[in-house]
């Protein structure tokens, strides 16, 4: 689950039905014609579950568009990217860099935030391990599968990124410097949490499990967790979230990470 940041995206779109209160974020998410229903009601459970999550009157001004492509052979289940000055250019179902070239930045130092209009979300599943049929894509009620990638896990964490957890974000770069080495670290007003280097993007090392760890264990389902995930969030966005007593975090096997690159050879 490596975030790199290029940008395409568009198509059906998708009006999602609130699952929290009147004020709570809003995400509406456009899914490629690929995605069977199934796939699609899997993703929406989780952006629901992050709606609820973010009790904040948040909406974002272009819908988060869902892909399944090739992302190579790297061994990456699935990314984030997050551009910057995009456009939309819906004839073709694709969004471009204004004026056709130059790509994203956002021109001069403009604040890059999960809600601003300029900003352009896609969540890719790698279509290697979805036409092996390697991902189960069941909801919050249905159990784990053995021997498969939990895809509720995937958006949960993919979703994670693109409501802020990601340092192409203004104000959570800012609150990340480059140290120890090799890692990195956030500094929130009263709390530190130590991230992984910038090539493995935004991430919660694997050493310390958490849903945005860079790696992901077959069989394995993680929630978001108030502690780094949340409280994160709250700390860059001023986020509110519900109380944590309505809030059902599961916990996290301890055994349940493997770096992302052995998942290919597993
Ligand atoms: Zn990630």
């Amino acid at each position: 689950m490596k975030c790199p940041i290029p940008a395409a995206l568009g198509a059906i779109v998708l009006a999602l039905a609130l699952a929290g209160p009147a004020s709570a974020m809003v995400m509406t998410a456009t899914f490629d014609s690929n995605y069977t229903d199934a796939e699609q009601a899997c993703a929406q459970s989780a952006i629901n579950q992050w709606q609820a999550t973010i009790t904040s009157a948040t909406t974002f001004a272009n819908s988060v568009r869902f892909r399944i492509v090739d992302l190579g052979t790297m061994g990456i289940l699935a990314s984030t990217s997050i551009g910057s000055g995009y456009a939309p250019l819906m004839a073709e179902g694709e969004w471009l860099p204004p004026g056709g070239g130059g790509g994203g930045g956002g021109g001069g130092g403009s604040a890059i935030t999960p809600w601003d209009s300029t900003t352009f979300i896609t969540i890719d599943l790698n279509s290697e391990f979805v036409d092996a049929g390697a991902l189960a894509f069941g909801g919050p009620s249905d159990p784990v599968v053995g021997g498969k990638y939990d895809a509720l896990t995937i958006f949960r964490h993919e979703l994670c990124h693109a409501v802020g957890f990601s340092a192409t974000y203004t104000d959570f770069a800012a609150k990340v410097t480059p140290v120890p080495d090799p890692y990195r670290t956030y500094t929130g007003t009263d709390f530190t949490v130590e991230l992984t280097g910038a090539a493995d993007g935004t991430h919660i090392p694997d050493a310390t499990p958490d849903l945005m760890n860079v790696g992901l264990a077959e069989g394995v389902r993680k929630d978001i967790s108030s502690d780094p995930d949340l409280k994160v969030l709250m700390d860059a966005y001023g986020y509110t979230t519900p109380e944590p007593a309505t809030l059902a975090f599961v916990a996290i096997g301890l055994a349940s990470v493997v770096a992302a690159r052995r998942r290919r050879a597993a």
